[in-house]
C-alpha cells in the first residue's frame, strides 16, 4: 500500500510530465546580477492550462531577474513567466489600447510603440525586463511612470488557477510600489497588460522632462528645437542611459539597488548643507504615498537621489571583495564576477547602514531580496 508521502511523490512525478516541470535548475542565467542559486522546481509556463496544476509548494514567479537578488537556493517552485504576443484591441479617437503578453521583452515593445509614434512610454526605454514584471514595481524613468498609460492587467490566482482582470485602481500603484509587492505578493501571475496609449501626440508636454536636465540638455543635443517628438524623446533617454548605467548583458546588475527616498523640506536643508549640489524633486504629480490624503502638503516634500547621498559617503567604484558600484552611479551595485548573493546582500547592507548613520535617512530596497 502506498504511504501519503511516497503518493504525493507519484502525483508530483505525472503532474511534472503534464507541466514539464524540471528539477533542481541552476538560476545563474536568470538573473542579471549573475549570481549562483538552484531552485528545486521550475516552471516555463506559457499558458494558463499549466499553472492549474501546480505542486504545493512556496512560489517566486520571475520574468527575466533584473530586479531580483538571489541570496539562497528556492526551495520551491520559480514559475518563469513566457506568455507572448502583441495586439492592438481598440483605437478611438486620440487613442490606441493595446495588449501585451507577460512575456514579452519591456525594451523591444517600447521600440515597437515608439516605431508607430504612440506616446505614453518613450522615456521607459531601455529598462530591463519583462512586461509582467513592469507593473510590480510601477517602473518609472525620467518623470514617467507605467501607471500613467495602464488600463488593466490580466492575472491568474496562482491558489486557484482562476484568470481575473485587475483594473488600475485595484493595482494600488504608487511610487516604484503595488498592491503586488504587499498582500497579493506572489499570489497573482501576470498574463498580460492593457496600456492605453497616445496616437498623435498634439501638444506634446514638456514639463516631464524639463525637471530633468539631463534629458533636457540630451535633446538639444540629438533633435531639432521643440516641440520634440517621440522618437526624439526615445533616442535621448535611450543615449542617455547608454552613458549612464552598465550594459546588463555583459555586466552582472540590478540597476538601482534602493528607492530614492522622499524627505520633509527641513531634513533637504539639512542635507543641502552636508551634501553639494544635491538635486531634488518636487513630489507634485508623483505617487507618494500620502495621495489619497487631502490634508497632504506636498510643498513640503521632495524626492533625493539615493546615489548622490551614496556619492558623497565614497559608495562609488567601492570595492569589497567581489562586489562595487559602478564607476559612475553610487545606486547601481554590480557582480565584478563570481560574487554570491549572499556577499552582495552584505555590501548593500553595508551601505544602507551608513547612510542611516550618516543622515538618518532609511533606504528601502528597490531590488527583491529572495
Ligand atoms: C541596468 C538596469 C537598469 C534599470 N533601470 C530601471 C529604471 O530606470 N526604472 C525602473 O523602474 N527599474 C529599473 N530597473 C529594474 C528592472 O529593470 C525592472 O524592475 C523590471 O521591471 C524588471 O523586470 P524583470 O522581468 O527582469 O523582473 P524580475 O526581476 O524577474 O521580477 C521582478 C519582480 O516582479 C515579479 N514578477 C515578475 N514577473 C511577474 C509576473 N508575470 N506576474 C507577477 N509577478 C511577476 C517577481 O516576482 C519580482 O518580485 C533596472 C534594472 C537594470 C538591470
Amino acid at each position: 500500500m502506498k504511504t501519503g508521502v511516497a503518493k504525493d511523490c507519484y502525483n508530483l512525478v505525472a503532474v511534472a510530465k503534464i507541466i514539464k516541470l524540471r528539477r533542481n535548475v541552476d538560476l545563474t542565467g536568470y538573473n542579471s546580477l549573475r549570481v549562483q542559486a538552484k531552485a528545486k522546481y521550475f516552471l516555463d509556463a506559457d499558458s494558463t492550462r499549466q499553472l492549474t496544476q501546480l505542486p504545493s509548494e512556496p512560489v517566486f514567479i520571475l520574468g527575466q531577474g533584473c530586479n531580483t537578488l538571489f541570496t539562497r537556493d528556492f526551495a520551491g517552485l520559480i514559475i518563469k513567466t513566457n506568455f507572448k504576443g502583441r495586439q492592438v484591441i481598440a483605437q478611438k479617437g486620440n487613442n490606441v489600447m493595446v495588449e501585451i503578453a507577460a512575456g514579452e521583452d519591456w525594451p523591444q515593445t517600447i521600440a515597437w510603440t515608439v516605431a508607430q509614434n504612440w506616446a505614453g512610454l518613450e522615456n521607459l526605454a531601455l529598462i530591463p525586463g519583462s512586461v509582467g514584471s513592469a507593473p510590480i514595481q510601477n517602473i518609472g524613468a525620467y518623470g514617467q511612470s507605467l501607471d500613467e498609460v495602464f488600463h488593466a492587467l490580466h492575472a491568474v490566482e496562482l491558489a486557484s488557477g482562476k484568470t481575473r482582470v485587475f483594473s488600475k485602481k485595484e493595482c494600488r500603484f504608487l511610487y516604484r510600489d503595488s498592491i503586488f509587492k504587499h498582500e497579493l505578493k506572489d499570489k497573482y501571475l501576470v498574463t498580460a497588460l492593457t496600456l492605453k496609449l497616445i496616437t498623435h501626440l498634439q501638444q506634446p508636454t514638456t514639463s516631464y522632462y524639463s525637471r530633468y536636465e539631463s534629458l533636457a540638455t540630451e535633446l538639444t543635443k540629438l533633435a531639432a528645437r521643440p516641440p520634440y517628438t517621440v522618437k526624439d524623446i526615445f533616442r535621448a533617454v535611450i543615449s542617455l542611459r547608454t552613458q549612464k548605467l552598465p550594459d546588463w548583458r555583459k555586466t552582472g546588475t540590478a540597476g538601482s539597488f534602493f528607492k530614492n527616498p522622499f524627505v520633509t523640506k527641513t531634513k533637504l536643508a539639512q542635507l543641502q548643507d552636508r551634501v553639494p549640489k544635491l538635486q531634488y524633486y518636487p513630489t507634485t504629480g508623483m505617487d507618494y504615498p500620502q495621495l489619497d490624503d487631502p490634508t497632504f502638503d506636498h510643498s513640503q516634500y521632495f524626492k533625493i537621489p539615493a546615489g548622490r547621498l551614496l556619492d558623497e559617503l565614497g559608495w562609488r567604484g567601492k570595492t569589497i571583495g567581489r562586489v562595487s558600484t559602478f564607476a559612475k552611479h553610487a545606486l547601481v551595485v554590480i557582480n565584478l564576477g563570481g560574487a554570491t548573493g549572499r556577499e552582495i546582500y552584505a555590501y548593500t547592507e553595508k551601505m544602507r547602514a551608513d547612510v542611516k548613520k550618516s543622515f538618518d535617512i532609511d533606504l528601502e530596497y528597490e531590488v527583491n531580496i529572495i
